[in-house]
């Protein structure tokens, strides 16, 4: 079958892969893998050393280790709970595995006489060194074991995607593109990095010497050449909106009615001088005939939501249509909340739109929206398809950095006429240093509120060591007494949100333990959301005084009544990351405390980075802070904390790859333009430079 709107080179779909379903396709899209060649550019997490065998004389604990052996023993003990202790024997000495569960099978894989290799984590046992539920295959007698020449990456997946799965189809993948069976063009051949397949090889297989630290940080030449693949995919896509633009006309919003004075005089509160001077950088872009495309920064908590309400107003009282689009249900919720509370008085009902909007409920929504309803609050449902506006003239969108190019140009089609665009304005509160700010936000003219609100107290933060978790627990117990709602972070899981759920529901289920009589509300991100609305509902509410999360958390709630908050394993945060969190306190009249818990012993970088966190509150101060620390080391990339919406490229850790970018983008052809488009940002049909 040839579909004529497609490049002749374009690769499958992933559902055309042997063996994969629609469910199993649904999985591979969560991971970002929509096409074949997305599964070249979905990066492992970390490497293990599957090239050698370890002599059972020579494991050393906190490594992990591939061994092969005879099993000598075997014997199930019974403590406080039953496990299966195993015996391996090889010329050198011995070593113990230990089985917390285990099946019949594996008492019958383990038999006594039996050959296995094993690959696991080695650690002290109450005997010596063991190994903990190490992966096995079963050695007929005599059979050598054949090792892979190179290390084993192992990749983040989903639950339901096993490991080996995922990994076997990645590297099907780069067998078809080694044997130029998958169209793997590469146009930055050029660019003094390895070439696509030869830095694809380093990735997915590296050579037992290579350098895994920097491969997994992203610093390896190999990871580099994607990361200015991807930086020029970017700019390319971006710079052809930026001409589409120019060609665009907008329509001037002079607020004839004077929506936005009467919704500024009845706000609670005086706006800040810096919520002012945005007001009103944004007034005079929405009454000219230039398309709005301004970027409205403003540290956590600095009040964007009162400036975007006044945007909002301005375009109502002309007359036309605005939209409010946030990233998720529970921060759409909050400012359909927020937004009522100011625009109901007015006469102004918002229409709510969202993916839990169904049926009778939708057609309602629809229907407003297409009968030209003033005022829409929603998710990027709002975007989709099947939605129509009368005379959509402004939209703002909350947390920008959450959706990617594409959702963007989505949402400007979305109010497009012809000729005329919707104004747009994009709110984020993550701080980017001034020097990458540009490409960040390529195209888009920068507010900011550099003033926050009168009386917030500024947040205290404290460093503690994770073995003192139980003070941490006291200080807990001592604010509930006094009337105060905390939140406790749990550790990030990268390979698995199942794991992540599953430590956050055990932290749960211990403190309500320690906490007795104390009811604890539980939020991560395998929940469904409307579950997930119910629970910070009852937060906020104060029917849960303590909210264990995971750092699903992170964007946008406003809790004014919470004042502490506990994050777990900080050390493994980015340091905007833990800013964002920490940012969900101080909001109130308490003095607010944010404890730091960490596993140490810390590294120096690692606790360089942390001390930062207990010396400042900026935000911009933290970005930049966190620039200069970085270099050779553990910290984890912006990519992994959410920051961007970059598959491999991160800003901070690419800063010098950046100043490549315009040169590189220039001498490609339209041609190479579309397939890296294609590549990184998907759909290259949508940026047409018509
Ligand atoms: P963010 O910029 O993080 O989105 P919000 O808009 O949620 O911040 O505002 C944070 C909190 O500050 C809210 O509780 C809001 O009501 C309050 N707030 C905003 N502006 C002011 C102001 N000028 N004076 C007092 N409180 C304000
Ligand atoms: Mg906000």
């Amino acid at each position: 079958m040839n579909d004529s709107s497609h490049p002749a080179d374009a690769p499958r779909p992933i559902d055309a892969l042997d063996g994969i379903g629609p469910a199993m396709a649904a999985k591979f899209h969560g991971l970002g893998i929509r096409r074949e060649t997305d599964l070249l550019f979905h990066l492992p997490l970390r490497y293990e050393d599957r090239t050698r065998l370890t002599p059972l004389a020579r494991v050393r604990p906190s490594t992990s280790a591939l061994v092969a052996g005879r099993v000598v023993h075997q014997e199930v003990r019974q403590g406080r709970t039953r496990s299966l202790l195993v015996t391996l024997e090889d010329e050198t000495g011995q070593l113990v595995l230990r089985f917390f569960r285990f099946y019949p099978s594996q008492r019958r894989q383990f038999a006594v006489g039996n050959r296995v290799l094993c690959f696991g984590e080695v650690r002290f046992g109450p005997g010596g060194f063991e190994m903990a539920h190490p992966e096995a295959r079963s050695l007929r007698d005599g059979e050598a074991p054949r090792l892979p020449d190179h290390l084993t990456a192992v990749y983040p997946t989903t639950a339901g995607l096993g490991q080996s799965r995922l990994a076997g189809l990645i590297h099907d993948a780069l067998d078809r593109a080694l044997a130029g069976r998958l169209a793997l063009p590469d146009p930055l051949s050029d660019a003094g990095l390895p070439a696509l397949t030869e830095a694809l090889v380093a990735i997915h297989r590296p050579r037992a010497d290579a350098d895994l630290d920097a491969l997994v940080d992203g610093r390896h030449p190999a990871v580099q050449r994607l990361a200015l693949e991807e930086l020029v995919a970017q700019h390319v896509a971006m710079a052809r909106l930026q001409r589409a633009r120019d060609r665009q006309h907008a329509e001037p919003l002079s607020d004839a009615d004077g929506m936005a004075a009467r919704l500024v005089a009845a706000f609670p509160f005086e706006p800040t001088g810096a919520q002012r001077r945005v007001i009103a950088e944004i007034d005079a872009d929405l009454s000219s005939e230039r398309p709005m495309r301004r970027l409205l920064q403003g540290d956590v908590g600095s009040g964007k939501t009162l400036v975007a309400a006044a945007a909002l107003a301005r375009a109502i009282g002309s007359g036309r249509q605005a939209a409010l689009v946030a990233p998720t249900e529970i921060l759409a919720e909050q400012h359909l909340r927020t937004l009522s509370e100011w625009f109901v008085p007015l006469g102004i009902e918002p229409v709510w739109l969202a993916g839990k909007v169904q049926g009778a409920a939708r057609r309602d929504a629809l229907e407003k929206l297409a009968g030209g309803a003033p005022l829409a609050v929603g998710t990027h449902a709002l975007f989709q398809a099947g939605v129509t506006f009368r005379d959509l003239r402004l939209v703002v969108v909350d947390e920008q950095h959450r959706f990617g190019v594409g959702q963007r140009l989505a949402l400007a089609e979305k109010g497009s006429d012809g000729a005329r665009i919707p104004h747009q304005l994009v709110m984020t509160a993550t701080p980017i240093p001034r020097t990458l700010a540009m490409t960040a936000w390529a195209g888009l003219e920068v507010s900011v509120i550099d003033e926050l609100p009168p009386g917030r107290k500024p947040v205290t933060t404290a460093l503690v060591d994770a073995r003192r978790r139980d003070e941490v627990v006291e200080r807990i117990r001592v604010a509930l007494a006094e009337g105060r709602q905390a939140y406790w972070v749990c550790p990030l899981v990268e390979e698995s949100d199942l794991l992540e759920a599953e430590a956050a529901e055990t932290t749960a289920a211990e403190l309500e333990r320690a906490l007795p009589g104390t009811p604890v509300g539980l939020v991560h991100g395998r929940m469904k959301p409307a579950d997930k609305q119910a629970v910070m509902q009852a937060f906020k509410n104060g029917r849960t005084r303590l909210l264990v999360a995971t750092t699903v958390i992170e964007v946008g709630v406003d809790v004014p009544k919470a004042s502490l908050m506990i994050i777990e394993n900080a050390e493994r945060m980015g340091l905007s990351q833990l800013h964002q969190l920490r940012g969900r306190v101080g909001r109130g009249d308490e003095r607010a405390a944010c404890v730091l818990m960490y596993r140490g012993p810390l590294g120096e970088l690692a606790r360089a980075r942390l001390e930062v966190m207990r010396e400042t509150t900026d935000g911009f101060r933290i970005a930049e802070k966190d620039l200069e620390l970085r270099g050779p080391g553990e910290v984890l990339g912006t990519r992994q904390t959410g920051m961007l919406k970059y598959r491999v490229a991160d800003l901070l850790r690419d800063a010098d790859l950046v100043e490549r970018v315009e040169e590189l983008a220039g001498r490609l052809e339209a041609a190479d333009e579309d397939r890296l488009i294609d590549r990184w940002v998907g759909d290259a049909g949508r940026f047409a430079d018509a």
